[in-house]
């Protein structure tokens, strides 16, 4: 979208140890550069991992995130993480309402609502996952699915700045499979169109990014197709080499 500055975001899920450190530090020094003022950068590494990630990318664009966060600012929550904890480790975003979250631990609309807004409060961007499942294409409920989680999981307080889409059909995470380009657009059309139609100009300038399957070989396919600004990358986004490729796909 023209205006619109890009993000290519890596989510890591449950892989990475302090060995991978060496991967963020190529990707910190790999976005050193020109395109850095127009492509933003992030990845969201294991919750182990944050605090020494952020410091290994104090002197580059590289932002680093999380991949969820709890709706409660604190207390008696065994296992979990909060927004607060998040932004006191210097990460600046975090990934909610992924569909691997979704089904691993039946999180709805509404409390991927409540985690963005705690997102909100902790002055982190909320990157907010949407998307149907493979029956759910197959039944061409795809628009009606990407219109009620548009609806349901973002709150009224959501603008441009402190909220990103990633646009993730279910059957394409991890599968290696992608929609055509004709799908992608038509998806992001129409997501677009309910943003701009809820939160006016906001709407029309807030990223809308495609996750599913994104790899250096389609990337630069991908991201040119209208509405699309931006990549959130699973797999792909592990190593250096991938991750950079993708990027210096714009
Ligand atoms: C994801 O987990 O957000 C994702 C898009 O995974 P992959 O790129 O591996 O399909």
């Amino acid at each position: 979208t023209p205006d619109i500055r890009p993000l290519v975001a890596g989510n890591w899920k449950m892989n990475g140890t302090r060995a991978s450190f060496d991967q963020i530090k190529a990707m910190a020094e790999g976005v050193k550069g020109d395109l850095s003022s127009k492509v933003e950068t992030l990845i969201c590494p294991p919750a182990t991992l944050l605090y020494v990630a952020t410091a290994l990318c104090d002197d580059s664009p590289l932002m680093i995130g999380a991949q969820d966060c709890h709706q409660k600012q604190s207390g008696a929550h065994t296992g979990e993480v909060s927004a607060e904890m998040i932004a006191d480790c210097f990460g600046t975003h975090v990934i909610v309402g992924h569909s691997e979250r979704r089904t691993d631990h039946a999180e709805h609309d509404g409390l991927v609502r409540a985690k963005t807004d705690a997102a909100h409060a902790a002055e982190l961007v909320a990157i907010v996952c949407i998307g149907e499942t493979g029956d759910e294409r197959q039944v061409g409920k795809t628009l009606d699915v990407l219109k009620r989680q548009l609806a349901e999981s973002l709150p009224d307080s959501a603008t441009a700045e402190n909220t990103v889409i990633a646009y993730e059909p279910v059957w394409a995470i991890g599968t290696g499979l992608t929609p055509t380009t004709a799908d992608v657009e038509e998806a992001h059309a129409f997501m677009r169109q309910e943003l701009v139609s809820r939160f006016g100009g906001a709407g029309g300038k807030m990223r809308i990014l495609y996750g599913g399957s994104v790899k250096p070989s389609n990337a630069r396919e991908l991201m040119g197709v209208a509405n699309v600004d931006g990549a959130l990358i699973g797999g792909a986004s592990l190593k250096a080499e991938d991750f950079l490729a993708i990027y210096r796909a714009y």
